[in-house]
């Protein structure tokens, strides 16, 4: 049975890290440990790993990794690319491997061994269209379609030039450090695809994740079904009830069946909980850019955002702090009305924090406008290359 518990651990851990690693930052991980585990893994394992180098090998060994840093996260690199064909490569080819000898089987039939390649197939293509499509950038022959395409709303995006490109930074649009290039309605650099994800390849970008959040649910279906075949091939129950006396109940049954699939299936087991942990991530990765795509929005938007929100925040706590303060001198002399206007002052202030600052997102054109133009994006449509020049 120590095995079986190894296996656990094993999945245990490996869920906490995984979550930690891509999740940890997020809301509702805020002051646990799940957050703490992130910035280890994030920040503080790096600078633990730097120091040692530093301590080994001295300046040349720090010069040498700053290097490796720039090429890893500053500079175009195909590692994170190689890393997920070899992820969905390796996981197909172990499922292969240990599972296509059981299909056909009691519950899958034979179909199962081509649609499965279909779908890592699908989920390649949409993966090279992400990768090496167009992101929409933005440069001297379309800028000015750009610029009449998204006006300024003068709150998150204002009238600037982009001082690498040396062309007018059209509203929305983003100058992508690692790509060197001016790219519209950006929203992130993806390292996993090692290209821009903005104007053009969004659509491309949210058929990935929602394509390989399928693929996965697919797989873990599948394989339940596979061992729920096997059960009933090899007559687990009936031996497990009849020759050993067994329960015939969930309770009974339950221990000594997950003992019989880790010691048999164990591959197959360990793979349907790496692909459910998988699922589950890319459920939040998905659900989160698609309420961003609902609402016309970009995480880069969403930054901008917040920056601007708790600022306006912070401005309207100074104005009421300021009005309290200016209340409460004005009155010190009239000692019977001190309290009085100190609960005054105190009302008008918490008043004033009430007062919540609103997002006026002018790109939110409605729920079907706005997947409309993920799906269709604007320098796709005929009428975009009809709109003059509106250059300073
Ligand atoms: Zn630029
Ligand atoms: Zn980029």
């Amino acid at each position: 049975m120590a095995v079986q518990w190894l296996l656990v651990c094993h999945g245990l851990v490996t869920l906490l890290v995984v979550v930690s690693f891509l999740c940890g930052n997020w809301p509702i991980f805020q002051g646990t440990f799940v957050q703490r585990i992130h910035f280890f893994l994030a920040f503080g394992a790096y600078d633990y790993f730097r120091r040692v180098i530093d301590f080994v090998f001295g300046a040349r060994g720090t010069g040498a990794l700053a290097s490796v840093e720039y090429f890893c996260c500053d500079r175009p690199n195909p590692i994170l690319q190689i890393l997920y064909l070899g992820i969905i490569g390796g996981t197909y080819y172990i499922i292969v491997k240990s599972s296509f000898s059981y299909i056909p089987g009691y519950y899958l039939s034979e179909i199962h061994r081509y649609t499965s390649l279909l779908a890592v197939a699908v989920g390649i293509i949409l993966f090279l269209l992400t990768s090496f499509s167009d992101p929409g950038t933005v440069n001297i022959e379309n800028v000015s379609q750009y610029l009449s395409a998204y006006p300024y709303d003068n709150i998150i995006f204002f009238e600037k030039d982009c001082s690498t490109c040396k062309i007018p930074r059209p509203a929305r649009s983003k100058h992508c450090s690692v790509c060197k290039r001016c790219v519209a309605r950006f929203d992130h650099h993806c390292g996993w695809m090692n290209n821009c994800i903005g104007e053009k390849n969004t659509r491309y970008f949210m058929a990935f994740l929602f394509w390989h959040f399928i693929i996965c649910i697919y797989g873990v279906v599948a394989i339940v079904l596979l061992l729920a075949g096997r059960m009933k091939e090899l007559q687990v129950i009936h031996i497990l009830t009849v020759y050993y006396g067994i329960d015939n109940s969930f309770r009974g049954l339950a221990p000594h069946v997950a003992q019989w699939l880790l010691g048999s299936y164990n591959t197959q087991v360990l793979i349907m909980v790496f692909l459910a942990i998988v699922s589950l991530l890319l459920t939040g990765f998905f659900a989160y850019h698609a309420k961003l795509c609902i609402t016309n929005t970009t995480t880069n938007e969403t930054f901008k955002w917040q920056d601007y929100l708790s600022w306006q925040r912070k401005l309207k706590e100074a104005k009421a702090s300021e009005e309290a303060l200016k209340a409460s001198l004005g009155e010190l002399s009239l000692e019977k009305k001190v309290r009085e206007s100190k609960c005054k002052a105190i009302c008008r202030k918490s008043r004033l924090e009430e007062v919540e600052v609103i997002q006026n997102n002018i790109y939110d054109r409605g729920f079907v406008h706005n997947i409309y133009e993920i799906i269709y994006p604007l320098s796709s449509r005929r009428s975009f290359s009809h709109k003059k020049s509106k250059l300073r």
